[in-house]
């Protein structure tokens, strides 16, 4: 059945918005009773953020709290979704629990001063590894592959590419990588702090389309029902990467080896199907780079 999933994953277009068919709500792997396991004790060479964080047994991790899929707080003010599960994973690794993880909203424009002053442990965010942001932060990582696409009013029939965006008011947000690629193509880019923020200056006509990560703008179809479509295809790569302290090389290595035993025992793909799977069909992840 995976196994089927994957090659037609494969033969479409790699960039492609994929639908699974069955759009609901993101839950948390908690739902079918699958929390990512939590180490007992583990050990940690002394002086790493690794053993800081074990020893605290708490952490601290930026995401957003406003895209559904990838991190979205629900009604009990705790946030669900892929990424949040991706922290989960890694919290679980420390020996620290979901419920000792203080979750804290990183926007677009806050993520590297966040990491940078220490307001954070670690961001898992739809943070996109660039070399710009790779001067200030580093990053685990790549694990999940997106790309920028763009989200109009469903009944719209103008805009069905990206060079349709030319001269046009297009939403996106401060610090993002989207609302730079839209600058760079010539878009008249309208700024706002979060991608949700967006939605209104769509529905009044201030803005034709809202432009960023495929599969934050899925989130938003699959939120508002008949209001929004998805057109066009990705027309950037956004490989998202989970933000560390710059120069923390040991934690980022650890990150990485932590990816990639996710990827092995199935809690990468659990924590995708019980979240942003419940919208999109899984891929496969990127090969983690040890820059
Ligand atoms: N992945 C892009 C970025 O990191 C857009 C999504 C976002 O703003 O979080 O800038």
């Amino acid at each position: 059945m995976r196994r089927s999933r994957i090659a037609l994953v494969a033969a479409a277009a790699a960039t492609a918005l994929l639908f699974a068919g069955c759009a609901g709500d993101a839950g948390t792997p908690g739902d079918d009773g699958a929390e990512p396991s939590v180490e007992e004790a583990p050990e940690f060479e002394e002086g790493t953020t690794m053993a800081a964080l074990a020893e605290a047994g708490t952490v601290t991790v930026g995401t957003k709290f406003d895209q559904p899929l990838f991190g979205l707080v629900g009604p009990d003010g705790v946030p669900v979704g892929f990424d949040v599960e991706i922290a989960k994973i890694i919290a679980g690794e420390l020996g620290i629990a979901p419920e000792d993880i203080e979750w804290v909203e990183t926007v677009s424009a806050n993520r590297e001063p966040f990491i940078e002053n220490g307001q954070v442990d670690f961001v898992v965010a739809t943070y996109t590894i660039n070399d710009e942001r790779k001067e200030v932060v580093d990053f685990a990582g790549p694990y999940f592959e997106a790309g920028q696409s763009i989200l109009v009013l469903a009944d719209n029939e103008d805009i069905t590419s990206e060079d349709d965006l030319v001269g046009q008011p297009v939403c996106s947000v401060t610090g993002s990588t989207p609302a730079q690629n839209l600058r760079d193509l010539g878009a008249n880019v309208i700024e706002t702090d979060t991608y949700s923020n967006c939605l209104q200056p769509l529905r009044e006509g201030e803005a034709v389309a809202v432009s960023t990560d495929n599969v934050i703008l899925a989130g938003l179809v699959d939120q508002n029902p008949g209001e929004f479509k998805v057109v066009g295809e990705p027309f950037t790569e956004e490989p998202y990467g989970i933000g560390v302290m710059l120069g923390d090389d040991d934690f980022r290595s650890w990150i990485n080896d932590v990816l990639e035993q996710s990827y092995e025992d199935g809690s990468y793909e659990a924590a995708w199907d019980a979240t942003a799977g419940t919208v999109l069909e899984f891929r496969e992840p990127p090969a983690v780079d040890r820059y």
